[in-house]
């Protein structure tokens, strides 16, 4: 059934693939000669796995990584007879062994069990081996690699995961980079890849074979405040439904947690929690017209929002309001939360438009 498009009337995720194209081509630059993987799990952040994996295969990206053999699987579907693998992070477990046959995924094992559901399922091997080094999340210890070593178990890849990697002076960076040298050491053949988006701006010795960013290609880091040219490639367009004069006294929205004290103009915009703008943006985020900010007055309520227009004398009914994009990190340090949460947090219903 095709649903008719709630647009003007409700906000959509107008996502622009040409600045995730330029993103995938500026973390490439800064990986040298590594290459660079797309990880789309949770839908690409939000933004649409199979639309932005498919712009990247474009863009020469040949390794796309998701949480769960039914992303990989809506995945391989989208991308048809294009080629590509597709790893799933979250371990292999024998029930699910016609998924990665029938899709052809590629397994990342966390555990010993993991190991051995894997060499008992009769599948072609192709998988990575993913050690843990100090996040203590997900992962395979020192002493397991030095026992499947010594059962020449063949990864196609051994990875690990950086825990602090946006703080490029944390102490532990270092520490998980020599663990993972010394524990890759143990499968030659295999390609490596230890990096994040925030692990690739760590320099050459972080890259190893194979750069692993989510966040970046999608226009941000964790690391708050610093230059990371990166383009936004999303924002949420909500449209106004209402416009209203607020005289000094008159509050706004639930509780009344807003009160104005000169005259203003407010509109109501078309977006709300359930829209993923999060409650704790009530009173301190805002949204741009035309790159103009309209801060966000009193609660932000489940599909509705309203914002103070005062600096957009012209803007009427129709004209729309856009979030996150340039001040997706702003905005995240704003509601106390990261960009990760925000992008991920843009309801499923929301209508994706894909740009450029
Ligand atoms: C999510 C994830 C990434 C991507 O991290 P970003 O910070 O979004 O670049 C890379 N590797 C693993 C194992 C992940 O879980």
């Amino acid at each position: 059934m095709s649903v008719s498009s709630d647009y003007p009337r409700a906000a959509r995720l107008i996502v622009d693939l040409e600045a995730v194209a330029s993103n995938y081509r500026h973390l490439q630059t800064l990986s040298g000669d590594a290459a660079v993987a797309a990880v789309v799990k949770a839908n690409a952040y939000g933004l649409g796995a199979g639309t932005i994996a498919h712009r990247l295969i474009g863009e020469g990206c040949t390794d796309f990584f998701v949480a769960t053999p039914s992303e990989g699987e809506a995945l391989r579907e989208d991308l048809g007879a294009q080629s590509a693998t597709i790893w799933v992070l979250n371990g292999f477990d024998i029930k699910q062994a016609s998924a990665f046959e029938a899709a052809g995924l590629s397994p990342v094992l966390n555990t010993l069990d993991d190991v051995a559901a894997y060499a008992s399922s009769g599948l072609t091997p192709h998988f990575a081996l993913h050690f843990d080094t100090a996040m203590h999340r997900l992962g395979l210890s020192d002493a397991d690699a030095l026992t499947l070593a010594r059962q020449s178990v063949s990864p196609a890849l051994v990875m690990s995961h950086l825990a602090c990697a946006e703080q490029s002076d944390h102490r532990l960076n270092v520490s998980q980079r020599e663990r993972f040298e010394t524990i890759a050491s143990y499968f030659p053949d295999a390609r490596k890849s230890l990096a994040n988006t925030s692990g690739v701006y760590l320099g050459d010795e972080y890259h190893f074979d194979l750069c692993r960013p989510g966040i970046g290609l999608y226009g941000a880091t964790a690391r708050t405040g610093q230059k990371h040219g990166l383009v936004p490639a999303a924002r949420l367009q909500a449209p106004i439904l209402q416009i209203r004069d607020l005289h000094p006294g008159d509050t706004v929205g639930y509780g009344a947690s807003y009160r104005a004290d000169r005259s203003l103009r407010a509109a109501t915009v078309a977006a709300g929690y359930a829209d993923g703008l999060p409650r704790a943006l009530s009173n301190v985020g805002w949204g741009r017209i035309d790159g103009v900010g309209a801060r966000i007055l009193g609660k932000v309520s489940m599909d509705l929002t309203v914002v103070d227009i005062s600096d957009c004398p012209d803007a009427a009914v129709g004209d729309t309001v856009d979030f996150l994009g340039p001040d997706l990190d702003a905005l995240a340090v704003a509601a106390e939360t990261l960009p990760y949460e925000l992008l991920t947090g843009i309801g499923p219903g929301v209508e994706r438009i894909w740009v450029g």
